[in-house]
């Protein structure tokens, strides 16, 4: 695994994963572009995600709603009044902080005084940032007085009062700008699900349990990105709505966790590396009656958040309902007189209209990507001292399947034979499959090691005739990436040979 986020970063831009957003008018804050291979293994992993929990379930639809939502929907689902992070000012550099980083990116001894000043446990640092969130004055004021440094600057800060700070990115929504023509670019993909759940349940007669599951972008205006693609304004996210019974909630719960649990493990990314943090309550979301943070064990960063796997109860689909008070709602949700939807589905016993709980597993495709990246990242040396880096990818997320290399660039018999070879394989739909002449066999050799081709095919004279060993005519060498093996294979045996290692 990678020991360091940077030498992932450098990897990720040497070989065309991912690139700073906008970079020629000198890049914008929090927005990445990815790149010729990085879009490739975003896709596989999205596929296999795709793969492991709509086509290999029964009890699974799925669905891609817009991106931006009635400002209603956003009203309703509690994230007009909520979704907001505590923020500070340096009013010495006027730079803008989040509370929970500024103080964590602290040396012990400054956050040991903060916690001292406002009373709390300096070895519960939520507790530590729920303090300077609950007194606002005496917050400012604990940051002057423990010497809390500006990162920017690495100055001592002059600091204001904690305050909310919204991270919905609004819009306008049509030609004319006024009160009521602004809409949220969504900050999560769930509220699509649940918006949806009357059309899904009415279009497809699903009985409860069943699941919707979502792949999209969303938004969220970051008030500190950082580390890479590990916080960005806007990102990708997999996310299932789990409708259950009440009552069968806490099971269902459990299986998501051991589902999604067991499919990290089968993108290369083991349950060693996963911390299960099982969030005590006073740090739990407000629709939250309990809920599952996967932590991953990132290079530089240590264990951060990967995925979320929530037992939300009824409180979504209750607050995007009308009628809610006829409903026996569970959890507290505020009033709704705008939806004139009715979220409800017969109890499968006896036929009662029910609002059903709900478990989110919901991942993220960036802090996907880089985990997965990391995990693949591997520096060996080879018997002859050299030492090489290699990205030991699961054959289903390499971003290019077979490369196809001629032993000589211009001799034509060797590479008519290799452009078929090439087109064969293309024909079977692995991915990208790529004819490989530039440079010499060493070099293509170490690129592929890079970017984590599993197979390199490389046809020489042997193969066309023109060398020492006549039983070699009409087979190619392939190479493999993990092992380094050579295997002489026949060309009319190749694409056999390699769709079955692929899988
Ligand atoms: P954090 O505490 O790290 O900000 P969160 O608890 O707000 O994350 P959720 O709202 O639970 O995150 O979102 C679900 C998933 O979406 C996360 O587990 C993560 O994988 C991904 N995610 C959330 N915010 C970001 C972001 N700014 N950049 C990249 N991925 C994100």
């Amino acid at each position: 695994p990678a020991t360091s986020m940077e030498e992932l970063v450098s990897l990720c831009k040497r070989r065309g994963f991912i690139f700073q957003g906008s970079e020629i008018y000198g890049g914008l804050q929090g927005f990445y572009d990815y790149g010729p291979l990085g879009v490739e293994l975003k896709n596989n992993i999205k596929a296999a995600w795709w793969r492991s929990n709509v086509y290999e379930r029964d009890d699974m639809e799925g669905l891609d709603a817009s991106i931006i939502m009635h400002r209603m929907v956003l009203r309703h689902s509690g994230h007009e009044a909520t979704f907001s992070d505590p923020m500070v000012d340096n009013k010495k550099n006027n730079k803008r902080y989040r509370l929970d980083h500024l103080v964590k990116d602290q040396k012990a001894d400054v956050q040991a005084r903060v916690a001292e000043l406002m009373g709390a446990d300096p070895a519960n640092f939520p507790a530590v940032v729920a303090a300077l969130n609950a007194s606002p004055a005496q917050a400012s004021q604990a940051l002057r007085d423990a010497g809390v440094r500006d990162p920017f600057s690495g100055e001592i800060g002059e600091w204001t009062e904690p305050k909310p700070f919204n991270m919905m990115f609004k819009t306008t929504i049509g030609p004319v700008a006024d009160d009521d023509s602004y809409g949220y670019l969504r900050p999560e993909t769930a509220q699509g699900i649940f918006t949806n759940f009357k059309n899904v349940v009415d279009s497809t007669s699903r009985r409860l349990p069943f699941g919707i599951a979502q792949i999209g972008k969303a938004f969220r205006n970051e008030i500190t990105p950082r580390n890479f693609i590990f916080r960005v304004r806007e990102l990708e996210q997999m996310e299932i709505e789990f409708f259950c019974v009440p009552g069968t909630d806490e099971q269902w719960h459990e299986h998501w966790l051991e589902k999604r649990l067991k499919w990290w493990e089968d993108q290369g990314v083991p349950r060693s590396k996963i911390e299960i943090l099982d969030v005590p309550g006073e740090d739990l979301a407000h629709y939250s009656k309990r809920t599952y943070d996967l932590m991953y064990d990132y290079p530089t960063l240590g264990h951060e958040e990967i995925e979320g796997i929530a037992n939300r109860s009824d409180y979504d689909l209750g607050s995007h309902t009308k009628a809610q008070s006829e409903l026996g709602l569970v959890a507290k949700v505020e009033e709704n007189s705008d939806s004139i939807a009715k979220l409800t589905i017969p109890h499968p016993d006896t036929n009662k209209p029910v609002v059903p709980f709900v478990i989110e597993p919901s991942a993220g495709v960036d802090r996907a990507m880089l985990a997965v990246l990391s995990e693949a990242f591997t520096k060996e040396t080879l018997e002859n001292g050299s030492e090489r880096i290699v990205l030991k990818l699961k054959p289903h997320l390499a971003p290019i399947k077979v490369a196809v290399i001629p032993l000589a660039r211009n001799k034509e018999e060797i590479t008519s034979v290799a452009k078929a070879i090439k087109a064969e394989l293309q024909g079977l739909g692995l991915g990208r499959v790529l004819y490989e002449d530039s440079g010499n066999i060493g070099k293509a050799y170490r690129r592929h090691d890079e970017v984590g081709t599993p197979f390199c095919v490389t046809v020489d004279f042997d193969t066309v005739g023109k060398g020492e060993d006549p039983a070699l005519v009409d087979t190619v060498t392939v190479r493999d990436r993990d092992t380094l093996k050579q295997d002489r294979v026949k060309i009319s045996d190749l694409a056999g040979w390699i769709q079955t290692r692929l899988r």
